[in-house]
């Protein structure tokens, strides 16, 4: 990939990065609140509603961690040079494919392999 290309998926990864970081603060702290106005005197209803307010913000909080670490890793591979090759095959990856994902570390091919492989079993319960 050339220079010009690699500075154009810097920039996209680090506005990204800029992004995610304001919302997993944003989310921490939404979090905070609710623990902070959690009184112990609301009626049943209003606590279980809390609670699950506080279970979506800390399930979008830990999403948003994840994605500030694929892109904390992309930008460390722009860095190393091998941003833009599959982590797998070592192919170049689809520009377009970087476009609509620019933190993909496989290729189309190599990440249809690794879901297929992951199977049934293997998927997180919620
Ligand atoms: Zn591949």
């Amino acid at each position: 990939m050339d220079a010009e290309k690699l500075e154009h998926f810097r920039r996209i990864l680090t506005e990204q990065l800029r992004q995610h970081t304001a919302q997993v603060r944003d989310s921490q702290a939404a979090t905070l609140a609710m623990n902070a106005t959690d009184d112990g005197v609301k009626d049943t209803v209003d606590m279980s509603l809390a609670d699950v307010n506080q279970e979506i913000e800390l399930r979008n909080g830990e999403r948003e961690s994840q994605l500030v670490a694929d892109i904390d890793q992309a930008l460390m591979r722009i860095d190393e040079g091998s941003y833009g090759l599959c982590a797998r095959c070592g192919q170049p990856i689809d520009e377009r494919r970087l476009e609509a994902m620019p933190t993909a570390r496989y290729d189309a091919a190599c990440q249809t392999a690794i879901e297929a492989s992951r199977g049934e079993g293997d998927r997180p319960t919620l």
